[in-house]
């Protein structure tokens, strides 16, 4: 029988991004104990990347935003099967979560009147994210750690959970191994927040940092819980292409919102040629107007390069098909061109977008304050994830709660950037809180001894195998190939049901892969156990996309180009059968209040 160390707290937090720290601090400033897992060290969560900022309807910088002009333009990015309550006590909780953050002693860029400065981004009709030059995420984090640390939490870094425990229907605790030395540990808890993050690793081209294998929606998959929209992946328009060896690292929003400009090979700024109606009457009709929008005119609106993420992304697609691509199969970014219009542009650049400048220099030896980037999407972001009551956040297992990327609802079908690290202090706080609740009223869950120790014979099986196995680096990567190549931004039924076929063989493989060696820090058991997460999403994310049979947000099929009514009403939901088997309906979207419908039609103009 294997052996464990044991642990048992009133509210444990699965993740240390921004939606799981702020989940402590609620959870702690109840008064209960708390636990906080994650995969890598305090302070390294994928979150700590975020570039661009966090979106809130402040108004500092444009007295016209307010909570409904967020909420409407959420909704429409979302394309209108959002979460309307989410994205109602989004919008209008943000402003207060940034606020609180302020308090806490995150520094934020100032406007010239001492206010925290708000940026432009894609799909908000106004100047709208919050933000640290290009490092908000890395402000972010340091916040809320901090935070989080004053309040009071124990942190069990480099763990990482490999099993959710249930008794009785409601969540029990977790077994989780640490990495270092691969050594098993047990926790039981009264309440469970999943804050795992994103998936992006089940492509070959990626944003996402190592620890978005899809953790989170896997575990709660696995114990019965309901997965909606994942048929919705977000291509950021502009990854690197160049050199190979950084392929998909993530050139912010920013630097259009600074006044970078796309073009072609030709020189010829594209995104003028293919405006969607629904965005016509808020975008520029010219260059010069674009140019405005970007430096504070409130005349003038926002240049093409800030349309939704989804469209940008089919546009960079359809040029490189079209041949009109840069030489390593982008298009151009260029910043540098506004040394046209402002004088020491050289310095405004590094000012505003020093990431970015490292970034290129570094990484491509290119200087963007006199040279054109050249970019292409990524996979960045995904829109689906854990169904939760909106209010709480507890998932359809009753004490399982999930906030952040690993849940879903509020950014329908596509996410408007800047609101995902909103997303994580608004939702975060709320799951810390009821989970902190829901602990109080609830007394402590049995957790079983036979599924621990299966969860354990199962992970430790690959050493059985030995090197007699599938190498499971091999699978995960061709997993990845097919997942870019069958089920990327263009999608069709043919190759989607490719894909179904190739990942149920990735499968079998996984069943076999085998590793040898001490357990200790054992970066190959640790893809053996990643794989099966990867193609639990895997297959969510294909069924789910081949069941849409239409075309909305970041989800495009060309062989069904256009948007459809019926599905329009509804999420796809996914969730394990009795026997192991994906079942997949579809839910209706439960109907919006009229007020809130008229909030969207106000804002229509
Ligand atoms: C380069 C980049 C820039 C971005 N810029 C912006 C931006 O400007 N604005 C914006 O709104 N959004 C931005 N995003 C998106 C945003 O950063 C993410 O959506 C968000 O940070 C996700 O936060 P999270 O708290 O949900 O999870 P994460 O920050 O991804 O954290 C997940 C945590 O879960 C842990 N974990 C995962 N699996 C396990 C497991 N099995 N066991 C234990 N722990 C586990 C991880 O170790 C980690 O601590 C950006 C994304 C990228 C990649």
């Amino acid at each position: 029988m294997a052996t464990y160390a044991t642990y048992s707290y009133d509210v444990l937090v699965i993740g240390a991004g921004g939606a799981g720290l702020r989940a402590v601090i609620e959870a702690a400033d109840a008064g209960v104990s708390v636990g906080l897992i994650c995969k890598s060290l305090l302070g390294k969560a994928h979150t700590v990347m975020a570039e661009g900022g966090m979106a809130a309807a402040m108004a500092h910088n444009d007295d016209r935003d307010s909570w409904k002009v967020h909420f409407a333009d959420t909704m429409r990015g979302g394309q209108y099967i959002n979460n309307w309550r989410m994205a109602e006590l989004h919008a209008k909780e943000a402003p207060d979560r940034v606020r609180e953050l302020e308090g806490w002693g995150a520094v934020f860029d100032r406007t010239p009147d001492g206010r925290i400065n708000q940026r432009n981004f894609g799909g908000h009709r106004y100047p709208r994210l919050a933000h640290v030059g290009d490092r908000t995420g890395l402000e972010l984090i340091r916040t809320l750690q901090d935070h989080a640390v004053y309040k009071g939490m124990t942190v069990h870094m480099e763990h990482t959970v490999i099993e959710l425990i249930l008794d009785n229907g409601r969540a029990a605790g977790v077994v989780a191994y640490d990495r270092e030395r691969g050594r098993f540990h047990v926790f039981q808890a009264k309440a469970i927040v999943l804050a795992t993050g994103g998936l992006g690793r089940a492509y070959r081209i990626t944003s996402n940092s190592w620890e978005g294998t899809g953790d989170g929606h896997a575990l709660a998959y696995r114990a019965g819980a309901e997965l909606i929209d994942m048929e919705f992946i977000q291509f950021h328009p502009t990854g690197m292409v160049w050199p190979p060896s950084v392929r998909g690292i993530l050139v912010t929003e920013g630097v259009r919102g600074e006044g970078g400009v796309l073009k072609n090979s030709e020189g010829r700024r594209f995104m003028f040629d293919d405006i969607p109606d629904n965005y016509k009457p808020q975008t520029a009709s010219d260059a010069e107007e674009g140019w405005r929008y970007t430096q504070g005119d409130k005349s003038a609106r926002r240049p093409p390069e800030l349309l939704t993420r989804d469209h940008v992304a089919r546009c960079i697609n359809r040029e490189v098909k079209a041949g009109r691509g840069s030489p390593h199969g982008g298009v151009f970014l260029d910043i540098a061109w506004i040394k046209e219009k402002i004088k020491d542009s050289e310095g405004h650049i590094k000012r505003k977008l020093p990431s970015m400048y490292h970034q290129f220099k570094e990484l491509a030896d290119l200087d963007i304050t006199s040279e054109a980037m050249e970019v292409g999407p990524t996979t960045h972001y995904v829109m689906g994830g854990i169904r939760v009551d909106a209010d709480t956040q507890m998932s359809t297992i009753p004490g399982l709660f999930a906030a952040g990327e690993c849940a879903s609802g509020i950014n329908g079908a596509n996410r408007l950037g800047g609101n995902s690290l909103s997303d994580l202090i608004v939702f975060g706080k709320r799951a810390g809180e009821y989970a902190a609740r829901w602990s109080r009223e609830n007394g402590a869950a049995r957790v079983d001894e036979s599924t621990v120790q299966k969860a354990i014979a199962d992970s430790l099986a690959p050493f059985e195998r030995g090197e007699s196995g599938e190498n499971p680096y091999k699978v995960q990567s061709d997993l990845q190939d097919t997942m870019q190549a069958l089920v990327g931004i263009v999608r069709t039924e043919s190759e989607m049901q490719e894909a179904l076929r190739r990942i149920q063989q990735f499968k079998a493989r996984a069943a076999r892969v085998g590793v040898s060696g001490h357990r200790e820090y054992h970066a190959g058991w640790h893809t053996a156990l990643d794989l099966r997460n990867l193609l639990t999403v895997s297959e969510a994310v294909t069924r789910s996309a081949i069941e849409r049979k239409e075309s909305r947000g970041g989800h495009f099929r060309e062989d069904y180009p256009d948007k459809v009514a019926d599905f329009g009403a509804v999420n796809i939901m996914v969730k394990q059968g009795r026997g192991d088997e994906l079942q997949l309906s579809r839910v209706p979207l439960p109907p919006m209040p009229d007020p809130l419908k008229q909030v969207i039609e106000e804002q229509k103009s």
